[in-house]
């Protein structure tokens, strides 16, 4: 597997350095603030045999699909979103007990779609980061107000995540949610593609997204290759209650079995991200309370006085994956379709929500000029716009899983050194304010939507 690694990094490398995968080469698209909504579906006649026509079809409705579909109905596209699990299981404590790191950058385009207003009051802002290498006192410290007065981003249940969208699909007119019904078969031509729905309704388009997770079959459909490898971790999540106030500080402490997160909830509460080597997971997962608290304990500290787990424990198991292609003919991929990565940076849906605000801008804009969403140069010019970011974060999470997740001296030495070098030294001071930017999500060619414009 090695060699494997090391060509895929040359590769991701290649890619990154590659400026024509930079949006700035695109001819762009002008536009006019004040232009309508983008008319109604406009198919042609040998669609009007399906059962559903929308000019966009979501395949997959977890945070990415849903998020897609507000931000395009937000705008009147004429969207449909089909997920194979039902609506209420989705939002049950048991379904996805994960929180997720939702990015300052990611929030702009959450609010853009019409859901933060009710996410942003069960959501804990970041206001400090700290990194420290096996409780070493040579922390890194990132102080949100060392770029400005806003949160590096906030922490946030997936389940309340799901619950505002669900909530803010219902209130749009030109999106249609079907779930639970699973797609089983798709056929893109030239013109349009048409999907097959496990119940035998068909649903035709002029665009597929594939926002249907690791295993989609969108891609598979395209037959687009996927590299990847496992980091022989699980992430055992969990979130905890305390007696002290966190005050908004997300702490990552790196051990040799992997990154062991702590990111502050609303309340005294605190989400836990524990990568641990995969054959010892479910060892931890299965111990009985006491001694699970315990083990929690020798790795928090003291610092948030006595703690008590609360909520569901899962382990998920931890790796990178890239698809050689994030578009096909009337077909594009966004998130975990087309990329995963190590949640050491929590950057995962963020990188997914980007993709998002890109191609709900290309498909908007498209639809305003009077052109086909789903052709080719609006597809290639999301991919474009998309790979420089998406390789970006593959490469930075590769890195520095490989380079933590280890107790060999002399790296140890070297980045407890690389910390408080960036940490301490003013020479490094713009590299440290860089790196705040990229935790913020606001760096690169950044779409509408992350800048806080509207679609
Ligand atoms: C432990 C852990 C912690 C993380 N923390 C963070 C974090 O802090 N910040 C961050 O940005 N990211 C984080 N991530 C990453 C983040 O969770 C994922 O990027 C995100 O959940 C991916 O969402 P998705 O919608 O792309 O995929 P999924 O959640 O996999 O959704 C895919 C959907 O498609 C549906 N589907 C699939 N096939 C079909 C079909 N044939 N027909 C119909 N429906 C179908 C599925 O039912 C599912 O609902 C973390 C990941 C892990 C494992």
């Amino acid at each position: 597997m090695g060699s494997a690694c090391l060509f895929f990094r040359q590769r991701l490398t290649a890619l990154a350095l590659d400026k024509r995968d930079q949006p700035s080469n695109f001819p762009a698209m002008s536009r006019d603030p004040h232009t309508p909504a983008p008319p109604a579906v406009t198919m042609s006649d040998a669609d009007v045999a399906a059962d559903v026509a929308a000019d966009v079809a979501i395949v997959g409705g977890g945070l990415a699909g849903l998020t897609l579909a507000c931000a395009l109905g937000g705008a009147g596209v004429s969207t449909v979103v089909i997920d194979r699990d039902p609506p209420g299981a989705q939002l049950a404590g048991s379904f996805d007990g994960r929180t997720t790191a939702i990015a300052y950058g990611s929030a702009k385009v959450l609010e853009g779609a019409g859901i933060w207003a009710a996410v942003e009051p069960e959501a804990g802002p970041i206001l400090d980061i700290r990194v420290t290498d096996q409780h070493d006192p040579l922390f890194l410290h990132y102080d949100h107000r060392e770029v400005g007065d806003r949160p590096f981003g906030w922490i946030v249940e997936n389940r309340v995540l799901r619950q505002a969208l669900f909530q803010r699909l219902a209130a749009l007119p030109t999106v249609t949610h079907l779930a639970p019904v699973a797609v089983t078969g798709l056929m893109r031509g030239a013109d349009s593609a048409r999907l097959t729905l496990a119940d035998g309704r068909t649903v035709a388009a002029r665009l597929v997204v594939g926002a249907d997770g690791k295993k989609s079959l969108c891609r598979e459909n395209a037959g687009i290759r996927l590299d990847g490898w496992s980091y022989g971790q699980h992430a055992i999540i969990t979130n905890i209650e305390h007696e002290f106030s966190h005050g908004g500080v997300a702490v990552e402490l790196f051990l040799p079995s992997g990154p062991f997160a702590m990111l502050p909830l609303t309340g005294n509460r605190t989400s836990i991200v524990w990568s641990e080597r995969a054959e010892m997971a479910g060892w931890y997962l299965a111990l009985p309370e006491e001694r699970f608290t315990a083990e929690l304990r020798t790795r928090v500290g003291d610092w948030l006085g006595q703690i008590r787990p609360i909520g569901p424990r899962a382990a998920y198991p931890l790796g990178l994956m890239h698809a050689e292609r994030y578009i096909d003919r009337r077909l594009a991929l966004v998130s975990e379709a087309s990329h995963a990565m190590h949640p050491i940076a929590g950057q995962g849906l963020n990188v997914g929500i980007r993709d998002i605000a890109a191609l709900a801008e290309v498909v908007v804009d498209a639809l305003r000029l009077g052109l086909d969403p789903g052709a080719a140069d609006v597809l290639e010019r999301y991919q474009r716009w998309r790979r420089f970011d998406t390789v970006s974060l593959l490469a930075t999470t590769d890195l520095l899983t490989r380079l933590f997740s280890n107790n060999i001296p002399p790296l140890a030495a070297a980045r407890r050194l690389g910390m408080a070098a960036i940490n301490g030294l003013p020479p490094l001071r713009p590299m440290k304010r860089l790196l705040m930017r990229h935790a913020m999500g606001i760096v690169g060619t950044l779409p509408r939507l992350v800048r806080g414009e509207p679609l």
